[in-house]
């Protein structure tokens, strides 16, 4: 009661107004949801009021072309939670009659609603009362209750769920989960937390056993992999050879450049040691006009360290395929890309 009263009460005094706040449309909240995850509010919300403005409802978003989602999300990175949302879409559409289920049980069923985003949907937009985990609210519990179970562990997402749920404002479970994630945004944030100004300052077990630095607890990651990334800017003044994706791999279905991908740095010579380069290049002599330095991508599970190599070799007179393409250079600026790729684009002027 203590907990639920005091933070629902600094809610009402600290939100902040953000749009997706002044909505109870359930697609709306889906959406907003999912583009938060793994980013920042304020590189967010353009992509939100971008967003909804091209795909306002569940239907449009359903009928649009993946290639459009991808680009309205470029930038953003972990590009599946595009794809998925238009999956998901695609799903409603099918399978709801266009309507976004009501529950979190039927929530969980549509693709790429996973149980954070099944709660925050049902909690906000249909007020039922289950808990939204998010990493500002495992913060939060983990330092209020003096929870020292992994926050990435199997039992501790367990026990967790557990005291979220018991926690919860029954009659108020939106505005509830809410302001559990808005005052681990706010307050009681990773570093430095305002315990001094906190209204659970009294009854806080991490503030009460000088804790608060070591709570809460998370299970150190797997290193992450390294791959080398060669990249072959293939181009003359009109057009430029590009790769799509279509593996399942990271950036699926985006466009990037022929690419030569090693596990060791590899030198251009080495390079033209390999199968790849006869796939891209055929028994074609090919010089090279320029290379970048290294550029290193850090993407959650994988350093991507990439080099750009300029050949000599243009478009035109490149073996196309399934995989590359040759475009003009207005059709390719319509193009999803990867984030690394975009800002060479940009910092080259390439188109
Ligand atoms: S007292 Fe400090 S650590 Fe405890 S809940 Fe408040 S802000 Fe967080």
């Amino acid at each position: 009661m203590f907990f639920r009263n005091k933070i629902t009460y600094w809610y009402e005094n600290n939100r902040r107004d953000l749009p997706w706040r002044r909505t109870a449309d359930p697609y709306n909240i889906w959406i907003s949801e999912v583009i938060l995850q793994q980013t920042r509010i304020n590189q967010g919300i353009n992509y939100y009021y971008r967003f909804i403005e091209l795909f306002p409802t569940v239907e449009k978003l359903a009928k649009a072309d993946e290639e459009l989602v991808l680009k309205v999300w470029q930038g953003l990175g972990y590009y599946s939670r595009a794809r998925n949302l238009r999956q998901g879409a695609i799903d409603v559409v099918n399978n709801y009659n266009g309507k976004i289920p009501t529950s979190y049980k039927e929530l969980l069923k549509i693709k790429g609603i996973g149980e954070y985003t099944a709660a925050a949907i049902a909690s906000i937009a249909f007020n039922e009362p289950v808990a939204a985990i998010d990493g500002n609210v495992f913060r939060v519990l983990s330092r209020f209750l003096g929870i020292s179970e992994a926050i990435n562990s199997t039992r501790g997402k367990i026990v967790f769920r557990q005291k979220a749920n018991e926690l919860m404002d029954i009659h108020q479970p939106g505005t509830y989960n809410q302001a559990v994630m808005e005052f681990g945004a706010l307050a009681c944030t990773p570093k430095k937390p305002d315990c001094d100004n906190c209204p659970l300052a009294s009854h806080c077990f991490a503030l009460k056993n000088k804790l608060v630095e070591q709570l809460p607890v998370k299970l150190p990651k797997n290193s992450k992999r390294t791959r080398f990334f060669s990249y072959f800017i293939i181009i003359d003044n009109e057009s430029i050879l590009l790769n799509k994706r279509t593996q399942n791999d990271i950036w699926k279905n985006m466009f990037d450049f022929p690419c030569i991908e090693t596990n060791i740095e590899a030198s251009p010579e080495k390079l033209t040691e390999t199968s790849e380069w006869l796939q891209i290049f055929g028994a074609k002599k090919v010089e090279i006009n320029k290379i970048s330095k290294n550029i290193t991508h850090l993407l959650t599970h994988q350093k991507i360290v990439i080099q750009f190599i300029h050949v000599s070799a243009k478009p035109s007179e490149m073996a196309v395929n399934k995989q590359f393409s040759i475009y003009n250079k207005s059709e390719a600026q319509k193009l999803p890309c990867p984030k690394p790729i975009v800002i060479y684009i940009e910092k080259e002027n390439l188109f």
